[in-house]
């Protein structure tokens, strides 16, 4: 990686091209710096593009005084430093306090200036805690990035967790693979490999981030037997239309990479900028429904503000119940009738109207 200085000064290239003269970045970056892979950087065609958009720090970020600085009150949720309880099954554990980008709409960009502190003892107390807790079958490493930690520590995480009987799955959350591939060795993967069985969500946006590069570090993930979903965030101006993420999606879909989730932004302070309408999400995806492959389809799922979890939102296709039979709207839009079990009416309408 470059320096953040070289960065810099190769932003105020672009900013004399820049359209409508806000040039003052440097408030923005002593408040929530600036960070981008030389790798990443090289994807941006103009400014003000998607790539440029996700990285390029913008004076609105401090403009914004509605957002929480911790949406999904993960730090409330911590029962010990580092790790996220929200489901009981389940644990978020932050490894890792670098990432190869500052994507200017994160969830945790509160952290940038002030990283967490990762010492021995917090590593300790999280293996602890996961393993005094025995209804935890599956930890979702997340940082940062896990996939920037120095292997013999990476490793280590992963060595530890398999020495508990209860963790069965191991996911890897990273923008690595997408935003700094290089760092996507065959000796990293080869490390992974040994400690299956290993999920890895990958956070791609746009389809101008797949590239040769990420293309090859997915594939080696990928054979290294690495069932890999990626997670894309819905943002304003840089992916919120049907036809780009279908492109998204279907090119992820040829890496062996499987939609997993698009996320509604959270409601990050000095991120709002980035925020969709809920319907632009209902609109695409019903947009997208069958007219990709069902494969390429994520969940859209909002996570609640307060740290109460993950809920999906779908298109609502009911139009209601006649003569035993239920009335939907196909994919076209077009008013169908499926018809239901003797007696069966009743007990639908419980599940189907809405209190
Ligand atoms: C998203 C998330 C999970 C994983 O949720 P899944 O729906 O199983 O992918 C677990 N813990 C926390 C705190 C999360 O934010
Ligand atoms: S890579 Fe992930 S954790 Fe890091 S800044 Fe981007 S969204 Fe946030």
């Amino acid at each position: 990686m470059d320096t953040i200085e070289t960065f810099i000064s190769s932003i105020r290239d672009f900013r004399r091209e820049w359209p409508d003269g806000r040039h003052d970045l440097d408030r923005v970056i002593q408040r929530y710096p600036f960070r981008v892979s030389r790798y990443y950087a090289g994807l941006i065609q103009f400014p003000g593009d998607p790539v440029w958009r996700q990285v390029v720090p913008d004076a609105t970020e401090l403009e914004d005084a509605t957002g929480w600085e911790d949406p999904l009150a993960e730090e409330h949720l911590s029962p010990v430093p580092n790790l996220v309880h929200r489901y009981s099954n389940r644990v978020l554990w932050l490894v890792s306090q670098e990432c190869a980008l500052h994507c200017r709409f994160c969830t945790r960009k509160r952290r940038w200036r002030e990283p967490l502190p990762m010492t021995e003892e917090h590593f300790h107390g999280a293996l602890d805690y996961i393993a005094s807790h025995r209804e935890v079958r599956d930890v979702i490493l997340s940082g940062g990035d896990p996939l920037l930690l120095p292997l013999p520590r990476l490793e280590s995480v992963l060595i530890n967790l398999r020495k508990i009987p209860h963790v069965e799955i191991i996911r890897i959350g990273a923008r690595v693979p997408c935003a700094l591939p290089e760092k996507v060795t065959p000796e990293l993967v080869s490390i992974l490999a040994r400690y299956h069985p290993i999920y890895m969500n990958i956070h791609f946006n746009h389809p101008w981030e797949i590239t040769r590069e990420s293309s090859q570090a997915c594939t080696r993930l990928a054979d290294a037997g690495i069932p890999l979903g990626s997670q894309t965030v819905l943002l304003r101006g840089i992916n919120d239309r049907a036809d780009v993420l279908a492109a998204l999606f279907q090119k992820l879909l040829t890496l062996r990479v499987r939609p997993y989730y698009l996320m509604q932004m959270d409601l990050t302070r000095g991120a709002a900028h980035f925020r969709t309408p809920l319907s632009s999400a209902l609109n695409i995806l019903k947009l997208l429904r069958n007219r990709i492959s069902g494969l390429a389809m994520p969940h859209f799922v909002i996570d609640l503000p307060g740290g109460r979890g993950k809920v999906p939102l779908v298109p609502d296709s009911l139009k209601g119940i006649v003569d035993g039979k239920l009335m939907l709207k196909d994919y076209l839009g077009n008013e169908c009738a499926y018809p239901l079990l003797p007696g069966e009416e009743e007990e639908l309408v419980r599940w189907l109207v809405k209190k």
